[in-house]
């Protein structure tokens, strides 16, 4: 099937391979269908979640295989792949020498959707920064719609407005490395770049492998969109040289190419007007100081008054696993970070806070260096380490810091409320991913809530 061309693809009668069933998967089925394709998925495993997806496709007449690919998914004009799917996978590489175009499921929605998409990408804060810019978004003039890595599948949201196409929509995009492979025209009226850091070097040969995928987001965008990027970080500001967009950038040090300023106390807007005392900001942290200005550069481009945005910055109580505050125990304050699986969210963490602390961390190890969080480490008391992970770190930090070896978060737990003193802060931030111990990061977060709150009956 041609491709080259995006605004001439009519999908009508046209084979299309689906391979992988999570979420997004599914949504492209559903979209591929509805405009007039004939769809067939595949997924290796045969998990109950898939079943169960499998189950409802078939309900609106889609057919697919479980528990292994068969030769017929090579009977297709177009290949849609989840981003679980490994860019390497010899099934792609068949699918490629049989000239048969694969795309990712971000590139195909956005064939069939001519609303405006503001994507967010970047190693840490991605979903924070989606959700304050969907929040300052939401206007007389525009309706935004989550989609991407959270919310509801992009294929979804398309298909949503198929039949009814919205003049005010915008698409925020929160979008993974793995969702920029597979791109061909997908292009953002506003790419938003966050941060660089080492993150899933265990799908990727090696960082500049994995900041190439990343970097896809920019590759089709012309002098007309806006490339919106983190000006403190000079890995990414190198990066996005080559791109063709305005490139604008946020920061909390420059003053030049950036449409809000700050000093000790305040930060100013384009008009020189103050935007907020920082003080009033709801979130803590510079690192969310800095997601916060991600996404005021980019709603402004969109319009969005300084009165709106600044609202936001004072009512935006974050998003769970986020440095989420789970229970304030005898004057021991609790915090769930589980969403911090890579070292440089454990960073920023122990960086948002004065008070001393009890550090849980470790899980599947991501490759981080741990050592690098060496620096970052005065304020903490102890570490208290859990799942496989353990003794990389104990070998790294076991000279630097008090570290202690629990297991299991059950008994890390059990552990930091025994040694916590008033005024201390017990900080999950795993700094790991959570697939030695838990199902995914939001489960061992609700594990670690569910701890901590079980402590408080006992007090
Ligand atoms: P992502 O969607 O990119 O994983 P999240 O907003 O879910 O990002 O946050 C993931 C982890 O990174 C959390 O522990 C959070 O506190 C931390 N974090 C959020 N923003 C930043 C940032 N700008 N730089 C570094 N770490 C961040």
């Amino acid at each position: 099937m041609e491709i080259s061309n995006k605004d001439s693809i009519d999908l009508k009668g046209k084979r299309v391979s689906v391979i992988g069933l999570a979420r997004s998967g599914v949504a492209a089925a559903k979209l591929a269908q509805e405009l007039g394709a004939h769809v067939f998925v595949s997924d290796q495993s045969d998990s109950n979640d898939v079943k169960q997806a499998l189950d409802k496709l078939q309900d609106f007449g889609i057919k697919g295989e479980l528990n292994g690919h068969s030769e017929s998914i090579y009977n297709a004009d177009l290949w849609v792949i989840s981003p679980g799917v490994p860019k390497d996978a010899e099934i792609i590489q068949h699918a490629q020498a049989k000239n048969i175009p694969v795309i990712s499921e971000i590139e195909f929605a956005s064939w069939f959707t001519m609303a405006p998409i503001v994507a967010v990408t970047g190693s840490n804060g991605k979903t924070t920064t989606v959700h304050m810019l969907n929040e300052m978004c939401q206007s007389d003039n525009i309706e935004p719609i989550l989609s991407g890595n959270v919310g509801n599948p992009f294929s979804d949201c398309v298909r949503h407005d198929l039949s009814k196409p919205n003049p005010k929509r915008v698409h925020v995009l929160e979008i993974s490395s793995f969702q920029m492979e597979f791109i061909q025209h997908f292009k953002p009226y506003i790419s938003i770049f966050l941060n660089l850091s080492p993150d899933h070097l265990n799908r990727y040969k090696d960082m500049d492998d994995y900041v190439s995928a990343k970097m896809n987001m920019w590759s089709n965008q012309t002098q007309d969109d806006f490339l919106v990027f983190n000006g403190d970080d000079d890995v990414l500001a190198k990066r996005i040289v080559p791109a063709n967009a305005k490139k604008i950038a946020f920061s909390l040090k420059l003053d030049t190419n950036v449409l809000f300023k700050l000093n000790a106390t305040k930060i100013y807007d384009q008009e020189h007007a103050t935007l907020i005392i920082l003080d009033d900001i709801a979130l803590p942290g510079k690192h969310n100081l800095s997601n916060y200005l991600g996404a005021a550069t980019a709603a402004t481009l969109l319009g969005i008054a300084s009165s709106k945005i600044a609202d936001v910055m004072k009512s935006f109580c974050g998003v769970p696993h986020r440095l989420e505050h789970v229970e304030n125990i005898n004057g021991v304050i609790y915090i769930n970070d589980s969403k911090a699986t890579n070292v440089d969210a454990v960073k920023v963490a122990l960086d948002s806070f004065n008070s001393p602390i009890l550090l849980i961390l470790g899980g599947r190890d991501k490759g981080g260096d741990f050592l690098s969080l060496y620096p970052h480490t005065h304020n903490v008391k102890e570490v208290l380490t859990i799942g496989e992970s353990e003794e990389a770190i104990a070998t790294v930090l076991g000279d630097a810091v008090r570290l202690r070896s629990c297991g299991s978060l059950k008994s890390a737990v059990e552990v930091a409320h025994s040694n916590a003193q008033t005024g201390d802060v017990v900080l999950l931030s795993p700094g790991c991913a959570s697939f030695d111990q838990f199902d995914n990061f939001e489960h061992r977060g609700d594990v670690f809530r569910s701890l901590v709150k079980g402590l408080k009956e006992f007090v």
